[in-house]
């Protein structure tokens, strides 16, 4: 199909041109009028006949054809990029009419209520704050990739169907028809395949992941979110750190001039400080709160690995597969000073929300087996939910450690938003309710049937 976007008129002043894309506005004046007419690449002023506009409604696609001339002086608008060339029509085809809009398109949409923008997604990414957010975060994750591949990382996509992980949130189960009665479940992060992607001896790996926590959702969490995880070997909790931070200050240079870092090295606060001092493990350190372009960095670490739980047992604070630091690496051997053993966990936080966390594994299988004894496990449910790992780690396992980044979330602080829905293209509602789709939605008898399922009303909770 023969077309010129409209930026690249700017090029072609003079010469004829064929444009598609919607009509953003239309300025009728009687005899003439004026279209806004809108692609991928940005908008430009089309003059039109009266005659012309018959039949044409906002937001419908039509296909243009006229001379692009340079604007008279008093009309050039030096606030848009092709505010100083117009597109004088000659045709103007109706290629698909667009129905009203339940809601304006212009403007940055906050104050509409989120069902209908959820309902009409589709248009709602038509408004321009969006649109840019979206193609703010292809740009991140595409700096990310190029980055970590010029690093020597490759990346690995892991299953989505798989069997628990557990990362402190509860599983969406997914029911198997070849093995009746038995359940996948989607992971919560990919923590075991990138663990045994190092035993397979990849030794560098990301992956842009998108993992499921069936939790209730909040501005910065819903449920599915993506990371950008990667995992790396022969490496000690500093090697982590440092690679991230660079990273992190590289992308905020070439992605986002106009920001400005509060502090490099980014500042280490130890959890027990972190709580002294702030009352959160997440601390907002920015010295000036109202300054949009302010990013205040830090680490947190030495978090204590153990935590009591509801039961009266241990849990695990943020990953069991964690290794404890150096020097509490013989309590843990022991089970001694449980409440005192600190993990190599390290979070990375920005402005107060927790962007990223890992740790250094425990790549010795005696040593992973003694924390989920110290959680209270039997030696037959660590065999049974977690003996894959020990077996992998029986044959030949580097030391290695990593961490994954909530994406949403740090695209979402990047872009000056304060929920991650406003920088994922289809997010769920706040109640879990797919955008346009409507899911979750009942199944059909006979599905459950293949599956082998009855379903049962819910007992109240
Ligand atoms: N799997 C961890 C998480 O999702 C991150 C990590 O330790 O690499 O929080």
């Amino acid at each position: 199909m023969e077309r010129t976007l409209a930026l690249d008129c700017l090029q072609k002043v003079g010469q004829q041109a064929t444009l598609l894309g919607w009509v953003q506005t239309i300025r009728s004046h009687g005899k003439i009028g004026f279209i806004d007419l809108r692609d991928r690449s940005g908008f430009i002023q089309i003059f039109v006949t009266g005659e012309m506009l018959q039949g044409i409604t906002p937001e419908s696609v039509v296909k243009i054809t006229g001379q692009i001339n340079k604007r008279p002086e008093k009309l050039i608008n030096p606030n848009i990029p092709t505010g100083e060339i117009e597109l004088s029509a000659q045709k103007v085809e109706l290629v698909s009419p667009s129905q009203t809009s339940p809601f304006p398109l212009e403007g940055e949409g906050y104050d509409i209520g989120e069902e209908t923008r959820l309902e009409y997604r589709y248009l709602d990414l038509r408004r321009n704050r969006l649109t840019s957010n979206i193609r703010q975060r292809h740009k991140i994750i595409s700096f990310l990739r190029n980055w970590l591949t010029d690093d020597e990382f490759i990346e690995i996509e892991t299953p989505i169907l798989t069997k628990a992980t557990p990362e402190g949130a509860r599983d969406f189960l997914v029911p198997s028809r070849m093995h009746s009665g038995n359940f996948y479940a989607l992971p919560q992060s990919p923590q075991q395949y990138k663990q045994l992607l190092m035993v397979a001896g990849f030794e560098r790996y990301f992956q842009i992941a998108r993992c499921f926590r069936d939790e209730d959702t909040r501005k910065d969490r819903q449920l599915e979110f993506t990371q950008l995880d990667m995992e790396l070997s022969f490496v000690e909790q500093e090697d982590v750190m440092a690679l991230n931070e660079k990273l992190l200050i590289s992308l905020v240079e070439k992605l986002c001039p106009e920001k400005k870092i509060q502090e490099i090295p980014f500042p280490r606060i130890s959890y027990k400080e972190a709580m002294q001092k702030y009352g959160t493990d997440r601390p907002d350190i920015r010295t000036d709160k109202k300054d949009p372009n302010l990013l205040a960095f830090c680490w947190v670490t030495d978090f204590p690995f153990f935590e009591k739980a509801d039961s009266g047992g241990w849990t695990f604070t943020h990953n069991p597969f964690s290794a404890a630091k150096p020097e509490h690496q013989e309590w843990l051997e022991r089970g001694e000073n449980i409440d005192q053993i600190l993990t190599t966990q390290y979070d990375v936080v920005l402005n107060g929300f927790e962007i990223g966390g890992g740790s250094i594994r425990n790549h010795k299988a005696e040593d992973l087996e003694k924390v989920f004894e110290i959680m209270g496990f039997s030696k037959e449910d660590i065999s049974k939910n977690f003996g894959h790992m020990l077996k992998a780690f029986s044959f030949g396992t580097p030391p290695h450690g990593g961490i994954a980044w909530g994406l949403d979330r740090l695209v979402a602080i990047l872009c000056h938003e304060t929920t991650i829905r406003e920088v994922i293209a289809f997010p769920a509602s706040s109640t879990g309710v797919t955008a346009v789709m409507n899911a979750p939605t009942p199944a059909e008898p006979e599905q459950l049937d293949e599956l082998g399922l009855t379903l049962k009303p819910k007992k109240s909770s």
